[in-house]
C-alpha cells in the first residue's frame, strides 16, 4: 500500500526551515502556518520568504496551510464574519503566493445560533473567498471533535456545506481524533465499516484529500479535541491497526501528525508507529 507521511512543522526562523526540518525527517509532506496561528495580524510574506521557501520546498509529494484558529466561518456576527472572509482570502493569497495547494479549516461554531444558520454561513464566507482569489488552491473543510455548537462535526453537515459551495476547489480533511471524539468509532472493525459508509453516502471518499493523522486524549464521543501521540491515546495501537484496514481510504493520500510533540524530531516515534502497525498487516 501507498502511504504519504508528514507532519506539522514549525516555522521559527523562517517559512523555509518547515521544509528543512520535513526533510531532514525523510517525511514526503508537511503542514504550517503562514502566520501566528493566534493572532488576527499578521505581516506581509517577503519576497525573500518566498523564494527561499519555494527552493527548499521543491519535491515533497504535498504541503498544506493550517488557517489561523480565530476566524469563525460559521459566525453570524458581522464583525467576525468579515474579519474571517478576509481572513480566508489573505490565506487564499498567501498559498498561491507559495504555491501551496490545501488550505485546511476549522469549519467553526454557531455560537447558539443553531446549525442551520451555521452552514449557510460556511457556504457564502467560503464562496465569497473562493471567488476572490483566482487559483487552483483547495479549502478543506476540518471535520470537528463535537464540541458544544461546533459545526461540521457530522459527515451529513460537511456534505451539505459541500454541496452548497459547489466548487471543486473544495474537499475535506478528516482528522480521526476530532472523528472518534464526535462519536466515529474508527477504532473498532464494525465501527470503522459505518465510518466510511457515512463518509462515502454524505461527502464521497474521493472528496477526502487530507489526513491529520492524531490519537485522542479523550474518549468516543467526547466531544472534546485533544491530541494524543500515535498509539497512546484512546484510539490506541489496536485502534490504528483497525484504521489503516481503511485502504480505500488512506492509500495515497497525505497522512499528516498534528502529535503532542516537545520537539518536532519527536514526529520520528509517531511514524515508527505507524511503520510497526503496518508491517504487521502485511
Ligand atoms: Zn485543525
Ligand atoms: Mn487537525
Ligand atoms: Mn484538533
Amino acid at each position: 500500500m501507498e502511504i504519504i507521511i508528514g507532519a506539522h512543522m514549525p516555522i521559527t526562523g523562517g517559512l523555509s526551515k518547515s521544509a528543512e526540518r520535513a526533510r531532514e525527517l525523510k517525511f514526503e509532506a508537511f503542514q504550517i502556518f503562514t502566520r501566528n496561528p493566534r493572532g488576527w495580524r499578521y505581516p506581509e510574506l517577503k519576497e525573500d520568504d518566498i523564494k527561499n521557501f519555494l527552493n527548499a520546498s521543491k519535491g515533497f509529494s504535498s504541503i498544506n496551510t493550517h488557517m489561523p484558529y480565530l476566524p469563525n466561518l460559521a459566525s453570524s456576527k458581522e464583525e467576525i464574519y468579515k474579519k474571517s472572509v478576509e481572513s480566508l482570502i489573505e490565506e487564499l493569497r498567501r498559498a498561491k503566493k507559495l504555491q501551496i495547494k490545501y488550505i485546511v479549516v476549522h469549519v467553526g461554531s454557531h455560537l447558539g445560533e443553531g446549525i442551520e444558520k451555521g452552514k449557510e454561513r460556511v457556504i457564502k464566507t467560503v464562496k465569497e473567498a473562493l471567488d476572490s482569489v483566482p487559483c487552483d488552491c483547495h479549502i478543506l473543510l476540518e471535520n470537528m471533535a463535537g464540541q458544544k455548537n461546533s459545526v461540521g462535526s457530522r459527515f451529513e453537515d460537511l456534505g451539505e456545506i459541500i454541496s452548497g459551495i459547489n466548487d471543486k476547489r473544495v474537499g475535506i480533511c478528516l482528522d480521526t481524533c476530532h472523528a472518534f471524539a464526535a462519536g466515529y468509532d474508527i477504532a473498532t472493525q464494525a465501527g470503522l465499516s459505518k465510518t466510511l459508509d457515512e463518509l462515502e453516502k454524505y461527502i464521497g471518499l474521493r472528496k477526502v484529500m487530507l489526513i491529520h493523522l492524531n490519537d485522542s486524549k479523550s474518549g468516543l464521543g467526547s466531544g472534546s479535541d485533544r491530541h494524543e501521540r500515535i498509539g497512546k491515546g484512546f484510539i490506541g495501537r489496536k485502534g490504528f491497526e483497525n484504521f489503516f484496514k481503511a485502504k480505500e481510504l488512506i492509500e495515497n493520500k497525505p497522512m499528516i501528525f498534528e502529535t503532542p510533540v516537545n520537539d518536532y524530531h519527536e514526529y520520528l516515534e509517531d511514524y515508527k508507529t505507524v511503520m510497526s502497525i503496518l508491517k504487521n498487516m502485511e
